[in-house]
């Protein structure tokens, strides 16, 4: 699998895919979806869904380049993790062999950003050494909110279990994690911006270079049909209604801006422009 990459301005984006998983019934993630609804977009097919409404979703971290900086962004599910959820559980996933053969070297990387704590997306800051749960990115600061670590700690939700254990308290053991504000500026164009509801300390990345944006989504969304349907609640939304809110606001900031966006699960084609499209949006993805 060749690593998919897009530039804007100055600044290069890669993304290096963990997996993804094709012909999903709607309703597994969205309680609300079905899949003749979903079929009804034709502009989802084929990349997002099949013919029938089933849909498509990655786990995929994104690589973010600058003149100085290499940053990764939520990194998946990881090998070998306990997890509740069986999809989850005790994977071997080729992720470290595909980052390697993008041209990525774990060391070079210097800040790992995550957009929430949910277990996809940030299992690969730790792997299993000797029995001991140790940092993949040795020479990175790793970035929290404090309102999801505190989420995180608590450990009550399956979204979560574990995760706490196994991929943040190594973190701060080594010394390599940062608090940071949720709408930190981290430098070099690139800013947090506070996305809530999905989770209580989520937030989404803002990229700027040379006139050019980009915005990396989390879990705002999990899926083009939300551009259709942004009322459409996922299933792990902690909070739909402020989760909707989020949802609708950032979208029409996507769509206005004109910034290249870039669906955390989105499948296949995950970076394209977010347009609008009667009295929602729909999602145009770039080759
Ligand atoms: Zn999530
Ligand atoms: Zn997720």
């Amino acid at each position: 699998m060749t690593a998919q990459s897009w530039k804007i301005g100055e600044v290069t984006i890669t993304c290096v895919v963990e997996d993804q998983t094709e012909h999903i019934p709607p309703e597994l993630f969205f309680p609300d979806a079905r899949a003749a609804d979903v079929a009804k977009h034709a502009w989802l097919v084929p990349d997002f869904a099949d013919a029938s409404g089933r849909i498509a979703l990655r786990v995929q971290a994104f690589v973010i380049e600058t003149r100085r900086r290499r940053v990764l962004v939520d990194p998946c599910v990881g090998n070998g993790k306990k997890r509740p959820m069986p999809f989850w559980n005790e994977r071997n996933f080729p992720f470290m062999e595909r980052f390697e053969a993008a041209g990525f070297d774990p060391r070079a990387i210097d800040t790992v950003v995550h957009t929430h704590l949910h277990a996809d997306h940030v299992g690969w800051d730790t792997r299993l050494v000797a029995g001991a749960w140790v940092p993949t990115f040795v020479n990175a600061r790793h970035l929290y909110t404090a309102r999801e670590l505190e989420y995180c700690r608590k450990d009550d939700n399956p979204g979560i279990a574990g995760v706490f254990a196994d991929s943040v308290a190594p973190i701060f053991d080594a010394g390599l994690a940062d608090i940071v504000d949720e709408d930190a500026e981290l430098g070099d164009g690139l800013r947090l911006e506070p996305s809530t509801g999905h989770t209580p300390g989520h937030v989404s990345l803002w990229i700027e270079s040379a006139g050019e944006t980009a915005l990396v989504s989390g879990d705002f969304l999990h899926h083009p049909v939300q551009c259709a349907q942004p009322g459409l609640a996922e299933i792990g939304d902690l909070d739909v209604e402020q989760a909707r809110a989020t949802r609708r606001r950032m979208l029409a900031r996507a769509s206005e801006s004109g910034a290249l966006f870039l669906g955390t699960h989105f499948a296949t084609r995950p970076a394209g422009r977010v347009e609008v499209c009667g009295d929602a949006y729909r999602f145009v993805p770039l080759p």
